[in-house]
């Protein structure tokens, strides 16, 4: 019965298209819209159905699955004159997996839940590894028995897939997600710039440090790029930034002081301010590079 659910994915960006393959491979049909035209001809070759718009998605599919960029985005896809809504049936299952406001997560779920759609939020951690290898967490917000029902597809993409609580609590635990990312972000380049200025080979350093206390998947799968130099996104600083917009909004409204995701937030920006907004979020190595007057990425040597 599972993977008899027809499935339209939506955004095939660095995480979508790595998402929509695990779900060919594991036997779903597949409907998929991409605003750049061009990016939906390798799905195709997988075995992927190209569709016009979002609207064209729904019209085909019994559960629509999103994965854009930012919340404007979301909406877009979604709410726009030939998003998601627009050619829904009582009865569809939409799944939005990019990281949004949970506050804007709510509203769309009510406006979804108007028409018939029961809406879940289910953004996702792992990164492009995660995605490519089908080993995504999954925390979901929205009713419990809808998750049961497309478990079977969060199964083919993710392998910790967690029910978190009503709509929106996916989206705040991925908020959650993101403070630790950006702390352990800074963790690893501060200890990089220390072993590099102390003159230890870094290697070596990432190695033992990554099995003891100190690991973090920032260090070990982060680290290991910034040694060769490898700035390229994985993870984009325009991204980092905005989920640290979304969580600092969020602490805002909760009267909650978050020190050390504004500091990453601050000095993030001072990597956007230098042209790094599409690079990997472990630019952050050159602001502590100018910070710390030395070189690590071997261009700069
Ligand atoms: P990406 O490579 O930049 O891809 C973004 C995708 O969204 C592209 O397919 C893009 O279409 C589409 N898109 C963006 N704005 C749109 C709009 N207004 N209308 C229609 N389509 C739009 O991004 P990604 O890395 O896959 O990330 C996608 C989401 O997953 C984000 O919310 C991100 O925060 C989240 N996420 C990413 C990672 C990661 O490691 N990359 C990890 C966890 C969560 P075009 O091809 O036309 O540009």
């Amino acid at each position: 019965m599972a993977n008899q659910l027809r499935v339209g994915f939506i955004g095939l960006g660095i995480m979508g298209q790595s998402m929509a393959r695990n779900l060919l491979q594991a036997g779903f049909s597949v409907t998929v819209w991409n605003r750049t035209e061009s990016k939906m001809k390798v799905v195709q070759d997988w075995g992927a159905t190209p569709a016009a718009s979002p609207q064209a998605v729904a019209r085909k599919s019994d559960v629509v699955i999103t994965i854009v960029g930012d919340t404007p985005d979301v909406e877009a896809v979604i709410t726009g004159d030939e998003g998601v809504l627009a050619g829904a049936k009582p009865g569809l299952i939409l799944v939005d997996m990019s990281t949004i406001s949970p506050d804007a997560t709510r509203q769309l779920a009510e406006q979804a839940s108007a028409q018939g759609v029961k809406m879940l939020d289910a953004p996702v951690s792992g990164g492009d590894i995660g995605a490519r290898e089908g080993t995504l967490s999954i925390m979901v917000g929205g009713e419990k028995d809808v998750l049961e029902k497309v478990r079977p597809l969060f199964e083919a993409m993710g392998k910790n897939i967690v029910h978190c609580g009503p709509n929106g609590a996916g989206q705040t635990v991925k908020a959650c997600n993101q403070i630790m990312c950006g702390l352990n972000l800074l963790g690893m380049v501060e200890a990089l710039s220390f072993a590099k200025k102390a003159g230890v080979d870094l290697e070596k350093m990432i190695q033992v440090t990554t099995q003891g206390a100190a690991g973090s998947w920032a260090l070990a799968n982060l680290g290991p790029r910034v040694v060769k130099g490898d700035l390229d996104p994985g993870f984009s600083v325009r991204f980092q930034q905005k989920d640290l917009r979304i969580v600092l909004q969020e602490a805002e409204q909760l009267e909650l002081p978050l020190l050390g995701t504004a500091a990453v937030n601050q000095l993030l920006r001072s990597v956007q301010a230098q042209g790094g907004s599409e690079d990997g979020t472990h630019a952050l190595i050159r602001v502590m590079e100018q910070l710390g007057n030395f070189s690590i990425i071997p261009d700069n040597e």
